[in-house]
């Protein structure tokens, strides 16, 4: 091998490239690999803030920037408190994770991170990765880059998680800094599922989201709109200071990316199918993930072995059918998910860690709703 050739590529250094590499980087099996990163972060990938559950002590709570022990779900008929134990809410910010990523790949001589942008990948008896100065040549790569016939496919039921955070400072105490709010419909905008979403950081101090499930975007002014209206109406204040923005769109969709594998690259991320369809979450889904493909690849199973459960799939696939067919009352069905299960049956579920009966119990709730008994009709 020259100094150009790699057992592994990854491209794309964001949330899933990441994991497989702290994934490879403790792997006593990794130790003789030569893997190259490549990543040039333009846009925003330094600039997202990552929130997910977990039970207990996790391996990023070094890294965390906020978390809590408590949550709320609201609309205008039900106000659930809730506490989260065993589970914590935990937030972090994509640019400590990253950097926490690379500060652990320049000890280890074998991984080499090089900052390029990927302008194309060929497939011979190497994958050669080109950039605009060099080229590359390995065996595998990992690859993050979603495939254009994503954008162009219309079979697909796609939605998008879409939102404006305006992380603000008010006056007087507003916020319970225990309890992040995980979806408030007290403000809709019509016709849509939208909710706010807050996380405060001090009773003074929170990130607040206007975010929606739809398949349109809206122009900025919308969601700042709402996001006016809710701190006026349900906040109550008109006196607030912007700290900082966060902006996002998060593709929700029943799209198979993992037609996009093909003999030498390997999708990953949301290239790869790896967020969460029904929620737009991926960090945690990121992380189990990266640990099935590193030991897949080591031992040398087909690297999609054991990643997706086509039952939480299918559950899935039913959530999307169902806010995109009603998508003006998604609140509907939140309100009677959060009002009928605990946090913590709601939290395995997403997390698809529950049984069967389970699911029943969270599914027999849904299926008296008359918008969902209709979809079920057509289903079957
Ligand atoms: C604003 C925002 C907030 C989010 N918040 C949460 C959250 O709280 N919790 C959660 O679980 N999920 C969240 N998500 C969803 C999901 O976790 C993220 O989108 C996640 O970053 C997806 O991981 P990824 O590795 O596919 O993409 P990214 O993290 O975006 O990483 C892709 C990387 O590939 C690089 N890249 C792309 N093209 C090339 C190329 N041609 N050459 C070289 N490098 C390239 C990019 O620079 C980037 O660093 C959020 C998403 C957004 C947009």
């Amino acid at each position: 091998m020259d100094h150009h050739q790699y057992d592994i590529a990854i491209v794309g250094m964001g949330c899933a490239g990441s994991h497989i590499l702290l994934q490879m980087l403790d792997h006593p099996g990794m130790k003789n690999k030569k893997i190259l990163i490549l990543d040039d972060f333009q846009g925003e990938s330094l600039d997202k803030t990552w929130s997910f559950w977990e039970k207990g002590v996790g391996n990023w709570d070094s890294l965390l920037s906020a978390k809590w022990a408590l949550g709320n779900f609201k609309t205008n008929k039900v106000d659930l408190d809730f506490p989260l134990a065993p589970y914590v809410y935990k937030k972090l910010e994509s640019k400590d994770f990253i950097a926490f990523a690379k500060a652990k790949l320049q000890q280890h001589p074998n991984f080499t991170f090089i900052s390029a942008r990927v302008e194309n990948i060929l497939e011979n008896e190497f994958a050669t990765i080109k950039t605009e100065s060099e080229s590359f040549e390995a065996k595998l790569v990992l690859d993050s880059r979603i495939d254009k016939a994503f954008y162009k496919d219309t079979k697909a039921i796609t939605l998008k998680q879409h939102f404006l955070g305006w992380q603000i400072k008010v006056e007087k105490d507003t916020f319970d800094p225990d309890r992040f709010v995980m979806m408030d419909y007290r403000l809709r905008d019509p016709g849509t599922t939208s909710f706010i979403y807050i996380l405060p950081y001090s009773k003074t101090e929170a990130l607040v989201e206007f975010t929606y499930f739809s398949p349109d975007l809206v122009e900025d002014i919308v969601y700042e709109k709402y996001l006016k209206r809710f701190i006026n109406e349900c906040l109550k204040t008109n006196e607030f200071e912007i700290t900082a923005k966060e902006q996002g769109i998060i593709p929700m969709t029943t799209y198979r990316f993992e037609q996009h594998h093909s003999r030498l690259v390997h999708k990953i991320g949301t290239a790869g199918g790896w967020v969460k369809s029904s929620t737009g979450y991926s960090f945690k889904l990121s992380e189990k993930r990266a640990k099935v493909l590193v030991n897949n690849y080591l031992e040398e199973k087909p690297l999609d072995t054991g990643m997706q459960n086509s039952r939480f799939q299918f559950y899935d696939d039913i959530m999307l059918e169902v806010l995109n067919e009603h998508n003006g009352r998604g609140h509907l069905l939140f309100q009677n998910l959060y009002s009928n299960n605990p946090i913590t049956r709601i939290f395995a579920f997403l997390d698809e860690e529950t049984t069967l009966w389970e699911e029943i119990k969270i599914m027999i709730p849904l299926t008296s709703m008359p918008f969902i008994k209709g979809f079920f009709k057509k289903l079957f």
